[in-house]
């Protein structure tokens, strides 16, 4: 769960990557085969959904986490 949150929040803020790039798989669903969730930004909130299996939730309080990669990757 944690991996996957993770891995919603870098792909939701990581403005550098190729706007094709699927994102992570949901969590909830392993045992389909298309199960990339949707990932975008709101103002204060990272939000996902998964068309697979409908869950949609957002995350709140991210942006001080070091997986917010909106202001550019530190390695760059
Ligand atoms: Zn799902």
């Amino acid at each position: 769960m944690a991996g996957f949150l993770t891995a919603v929040l870098t792909h939701a803020s990581d403005c550098d990557r190729p706007g094709d790039t699927p994102g992570p798989a949901c969590f909830r669903c392993r045992r389909r085969d298309d199960r990339r969730v949707d990932t975008g930004l709101t103002e204060e909130d990272v939000v996902w959904r998964c068309l697979a299996c409908g869950t949609e939730r957002q995350i709140s309080n991210w942006q001080g986490t070091r997986w917010n990669l909106s202001q550019g990757r530190p390695s760059n």
